[in-house]
């Protein structure tokens, strides 16, 4: 089958790379003039991991990631109040783990498309679905069709809203906000630490990244649209918010703050879920965070989405689109809705909205460098409760009723 996959991302180019695999033809679209390298540093493990081991992506993460040895709540003077090393992390994940820039994660799993078109700058604005395919408007002014097509743009996908509705209809605002931006020659250096500072509803981390650039990672507990007017878009109006919200703060900041006007690209978003009871109709699929945003405190939305991309291509190996659209959903979702319940629980994590809940949280800190204690408190939200099917021989399943997966958030 032909199959367009709108955003090129870490989702899209998983599935296609699964989706050539079993003989369809898939094609990327990528509204970005062109694939961006680094970005947020995203950790990575679980079943995700399992998926780029079998595309043979592991040497290459690790030698572009980072072995993170350490997780550092400081005071107001820089001075450590709560500790975890990330040997404890790579215990609970038998050492599959590593940190990795999202968009580097994204350029490997791209490099593994060779020979699929990919089409940058170009976004498919419009989707009219009939009997035999689907015909896809692109941003050029032109037409194609295709089979099927695929939304793996993002948490704010086009193709969801223009398949299912507005965002408003799936997203659910966690009452965050989160920014990054990276930057050179900061002067403070620690390298491979995770060094972060909290006040009441308010947290500032640092992470350097190899050669002399800092990723500053902003989280804050704050409206939907935080000065009531529309969400900030340009980088103008995110350096505005990002100062008004932290130049009180203390610790680095005002020396973070310093650095954003030589920023660009500065990332700033809600912190949001998306939550669907389908995420297949017709012809049209969703993947990723564009199907099930989990939202950076789940900690593990890059692995959820290439899980997905994967069972969808898997699925698709047999033909028979909605058979396969159906086994998707009734695979995947009660495993990503899990996921999704999981990160509420933390939702408090970074930015705890009192002096009391943060030392509670930086209690919690001290006691998971307790390798036992870990296990105990961390353990399950990082096991992943499901077995990857292998597709390798796919078997067209007749006779199978496709039947729509039962509603998950009520
Ligand atoms: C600060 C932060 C920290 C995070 N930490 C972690 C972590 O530790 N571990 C983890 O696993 N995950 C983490 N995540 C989440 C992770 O980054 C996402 O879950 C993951 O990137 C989702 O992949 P995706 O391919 O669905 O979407 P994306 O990676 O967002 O890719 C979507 C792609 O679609 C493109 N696109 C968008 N709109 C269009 C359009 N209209 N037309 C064409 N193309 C379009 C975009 O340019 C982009 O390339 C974090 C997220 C944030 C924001």
């Amino acid at each position: 089958m032909r199959i367009a996959i709108n955003g090129t991302g870490v989702a899209g180019p998983t599935l296609a790379y699964w989706l050539r695999h079993y003989g369809h033809e898939p094609m990327l679209f990528e509204k970005a003039p062109k694939l961006r390298t680094g970005g947020y540093v995203v950790d990575f493990w679980g079943v995700g991991y399992d998926i780029a081991e079998k595309m043979g992506l592991l040497p290459r993460l690790h030698e572009l990631g980072y072995s993170m040895e350490e997780l550092r709540m400081v005071d107001a003077d820089g001075e450590p109040k709560a500790r975890m090393k990330g040997d404890t992390f790579r215990a609970l994940t038998d050492g599959r783990y590593v940190s990795i820039a999202r968009g580097d994660l994204a350029a490997t799993i791209f490099d593994a498309c060779d020979g699929i078109e990919a089409r940058f700058g170009r976004s498919i604005v419009g989707l009219r679905q009939h009997d035999a395919g689907v015909r896809a408007a692109i941003d050029d002014g032109t037409h194609e069709d295709f089979d099927l097509v695929v939304g793996a743009d993002g948490l704010h996908s086009h193709v969801r809203e223009l398949t299912f509705g507005p965002e408003s209809d799936f997203e659910h605002f966690l009452g965050f906000q989160v920014a990054v931006f990276i930057a050179p020659g900061y002067p403070r250096r620690d390298e491979l630490v995770f060094v972060s500072h909290t006040i009441p509803g308010r947290h500032l981390a640092r992470i350097s990244l190899h050669g002399d650039e800092t990723a500053f990672l902003f989280i804050w507990r704050s409206e939907r649209n935080p000065e009531g007017g529309a969400f900030p878009e340009t980088d103008d109006d995110k350096r505005r918010l990002l100062r008004h919200v932290f130049a009180d703060m203390g610790w680095e900041a005002p020396d973070a703050l310093a650095l954003l006007d030589g920023a660009e690209n500065i990332y700033l978003d809600r912190v949001s879920q998306i939550r669907m009871d389908h995420w297949t109709k017709g012809r049209v699929a969703l993947v990723g965070d564009a199907a099930a945003c989990a939202s950076l405190l789940a900690g593990e939305g890059s692995g959820l989405g290439m899980t997905e991309a994967y069972v969808l291509a898997g699925e698709l190996a047999a033909g028979d689109h909605e058979r396969a659209f159906a086994a998707y959903e009734q695979r995947m979702q009660p495993f990503v809705v899990g996921k999704q319940q999981a990160a509420m629980r933390f939702a408090g994590f970074f930015a705890p909205a009192t002096k009391r809940a943060i030392w509670m949280r930086d209690l919690g800190v001290r006691m998971a460098s307790v390798p036992w204690l870990a296990r105990m408190l961390m353990g399950s939200s990082l096991r992943d409760e499901i077995e990857l099917p292998t597709y390798d021989t796919p078997e067209p399943k007749a006779g199978e009723a496709a039947h729509p997966a039962p509603t998950l958030w009520a």
